[in-house]
């Protein structure tokens, strides 16, 4: 997704881009079922999805907005309701799942003018401020004035270039699933925090829900095993009813999750974006969101670097994406973090200060605000690209 986000807006702005895929997407597929893979996306993404000229594309599709967010902690003290109407906004932002994405995007991609080859593979990769040459398994060489890695978590490019990649395995797996709720979904995300994890539920169309229930690996593989009657049960005491009697509409898959970030963003004729760069807990849903936000900032960087006549491969044009966007994604890193160990700690001090804090998130109308803001992409340093019209 950020990959071809990233090639789509550096061609539009007459960049010459070749995109490598190790395996090109399914852009077809039986239209009654879901993808188990959804992202909650935000505003700011919405508009550089807008930008790209993709996002009617999605809609025509199948995105689902919502106007609710409903969060509250397994203690049941401590509740926060998002409401899109007290922002004056149409919904809070829309559930789309990856495929309807990727697809809109690498439809674009040659419309663009991008050049695509797929499958493709990297073996050897040098790089400097001069450009990069890459040496694909087929020994075919290609020579570039930067090369970005967008390869996801477990990045070859990163490797390849030697970039260090801090991080630990949370003990915790998400197992997701598309599921029915009975009293329908009221076009709210749900998100209940538990000891072991936190269990959402993002609405898709009609009374369908994609879930997301991160737990302890073991439970993980225990609740994918169990028959479909024993999960509904489980899975309906776990949202403590909230929505109903929950019935499962199709397979169920677990995913590992972890925290990583990569020492550096940037090296002379390279870049790191997306999840190559950093991946995050999935409980805020700001994956992809921050990745195209890091798209959208180095597309600004490479502008303002060809306006003062340096290679894209520049440090000093690269340097500004990075100083853009580390700091952001460590703080959110690091507030989802904290988010994560809060709500699975049972001390009474760290129990009494999560209640105060959701109770206080619920009444105090500035926090709730910032909350709204953020779940908008609001209130944020935005590049170019997401940012809204000009009034007029
Ligand atoms: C359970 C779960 C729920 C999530 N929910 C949300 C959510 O609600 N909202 C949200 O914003 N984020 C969410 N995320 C995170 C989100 O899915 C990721 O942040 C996002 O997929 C990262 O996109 P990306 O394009 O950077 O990387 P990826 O999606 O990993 O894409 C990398 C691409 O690179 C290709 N590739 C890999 N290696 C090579 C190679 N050697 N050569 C060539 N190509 C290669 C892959 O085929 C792939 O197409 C969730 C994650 C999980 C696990």
């Amino acid at each position: 997704m950020v990959g071809a986000a990233l090639a789509c807006a550096l061609a539009q702005r007459a960049f010459s881009v070749v995109l490598l895929e190790a395996r090109a997407p399914e852009l077809s597929w039986d239209e009654g079922g879901y993808d188990l893979r959804v992202s909650a996306i935000t505003r700011a993404s919405q508009r550089l999805l807008q930008n790209l000229g993709v996002w009617q594309a999605m809609v025509d599709d199948r995105v689902t907005p919502y106007e609710h967010m409903h969060v509250w902690d397994r203690a049941g003290f401590g509740e926060i309701h998002f409401d899109a109407a007290d922002l004056a906004e149409p919904d809070l932002g829309h559930i789309v799942e990856n495929r309807v994405t990727v697809r809109a995007l690498w439809q674009a991609l040659p419309r663009a003018g991008v050049q695509v080859l797929a499958p493709a593979q990297i073996r050897a990769l040098s790089a400097d401020a001069e450009g990069a040459v890459l040496t694909l398994a087929d020994r075919s060489v290609l020579r570039a004035g930067l090369v970005v890695g967008a390869d996801g978590a477990r990045s070859r490019v990163r490797e390849l270039a030697g970039i260090e990649s801090r991080g630990e395995p949370y003990d915790q797996h998400a197992v997701v699933a598309t599921v029915s709720a009975e009293l329908g979904n009221r076009s709210t995300a749900w998100q209940h925090f538990m000891r072991d994890g936190p269990l959402a539920l993002l609405p898709l169309q009609r009374d369908l829900f994609s879930i997301v229930w991160s737990t302890s690996p073991q439970e993980a593989e225990r609740l994918c095993a169990l028959p479909a009657d024993a999960f509904n049960e489980l899975l309906t005491a776990a949202s403590e009813s909230r929505l109903g009697h929950l019935t499962l509409q199709g397979p169920r898959a677990a995913f590992p999750l972890r925290l990583q970030h990569a020492e550096q963003y940037v090296r002379p004729g390279l870049a790191l974006v997306g999840d190559a760069a950093h991946v995050i807990h999935p409980l805020a849903g700001q994956g992809v969101n921050l990745g195209f936000l890091d798209a959208g900032a180095l597309v600004d960087a490479l502008v303002a670097g060809r306006e003062r006549d340096r290679s894209p491969g520049a440090l000093r044009t690269l340097r500004v994406y990075e100083r853009g966007r580390k700091g952001h994604n460590t703080a959110t890193q690091l507030a989802m973090d904290g988010f994560k160990h809060l709500f699975s700690n049972d001390s009474g001090a760290l129990s009494l200060v999560r209640n105060l804090g959701l109770g206080a998130a619920g009444r105090v109308a500035p926090l709730r605000r910032l909350f709204e803001k953020v779940a908008l992409g609001y209130g944020l340093e935005l590049p170019t690209i997401s940012r809204p019209p000009h009034p007029g």
